[in-house]
């Protein structure tokens, strides 16, 4: 998918239809069985449609069972489904663009993250951006059946190592901070630290994504534990920014930020 005219940062480029889905994506035996039903009860016009999409050969899996995992995206509570459109485009390990299950409107919707020129691909993440380029690598490889050549994976060696040790440094602090919600005794000043150095890498190597608004809402709860209401206010404020330019305003995760935000402004009005 290439942008025909300048898009600037926070246009829904595409807001698609949903053409099949599945409710439990889990590679097991029955996988098959699931997309099978789910594909068989199109009409066979769709069916034939489904079949146009990208096919990497697999070891194991079977065309059917492939295609489908090479195409589709997550919905939440482990469902996942194809879409004609959104699945054709391509990857990138620095994507210029986001994608997004919009519950309220039942459709699957791709944002500009940054400004995108004409003539430019517009790509999107396949994986957490900030996975390390071994993890990347391997994920392509199995599943998608692709070598990335996007512009950080083809980075000069110095650049390639030290984009590298930063993507693996956040996903390092990634887990720990998951950790921290197995065990909530964690240090809150320790959680905070993380998150901060979380954004900084994260900004350093100009990664984009849902993940940062989740960070900077998890910076804004920290602050509000320890009473800093003013810099709380702040990270609310990036929050609601980020999920308005990859989601758009009417997405439920925007709606919901958007309240905390003028509920946390309220407070501080109050000081
Ligand atoms: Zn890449």
């Amino acid at each position: 998918m290439f942008a025909k005219t300048a898009i600037k940062a926070g246009i829904r480029i595409l807001d698609d239809e949903l053409l099949f889905s599945i409710s439990d994506s889990t590679v097991d035996e029955g996988i098959e069985a699931r997309i099978t039903v789910s594909l068989e009860a199109l009409p066979s016009e769709q069916q034939q449609e489904f079949q146009t999409l990208h096919c990497p050969d697999h070891p194991t899996w079977i065309p059917l069972v492939s295609r489908y995992l090479a195409n589709c995206f997550e919905l939440g509570s482990g469902a996942s489904g194809i879409f004609l459109k959104a699945s054709r485009i391509n990857h990138s390990c620095r994507p210029n663009a986001f994608f997004s299950w919009n519950l309220l409107l039942h459709r699957m919707t791709i944002h500009a993250i940054v400004d995108i020129p004409a003539g430019e691909e517009v790509t999107v993440s396949y994986v957490f951006p900030f996975f390390a380029l071994a993890h990347r690598r391997d994920v392509f490889r199995k599943h998608y059946g692709f070598e990335c050549d996007c512009p950080v994976c083809c980075l000069e060696l110095a650049s390639a190592q030290r984009s590298d040790q930063r993507r693996h440094r956040i996903e390092t602090i990634n887990l720990a901070i998951q950790e921290c919600d197995d065990a909530p005794s964690n240090n809150d000043e320790d959680e905070l630290e993380m998150v901060l150095e979380f954004i900084e890498l994260a900004k350093d190597d100009h990664l984009d994504g849902q993940f940062l608004a989740h960070m900077y809402s998890r910076a804004r709860e920290c602050y509000e534990d320890r009473g800093s209401k003013e810099l709380a206010l702040k990270y609310a404020e990036m929050e609601v920014e980020t999920n308005m330019r990859l989601l758009g305003e009417d997405n439920e995760v925007t709606k919901e930020s958007a309240r905390d935000l003028e509920e946390l402004k309220a407070v501080v009005a109050l000081m």
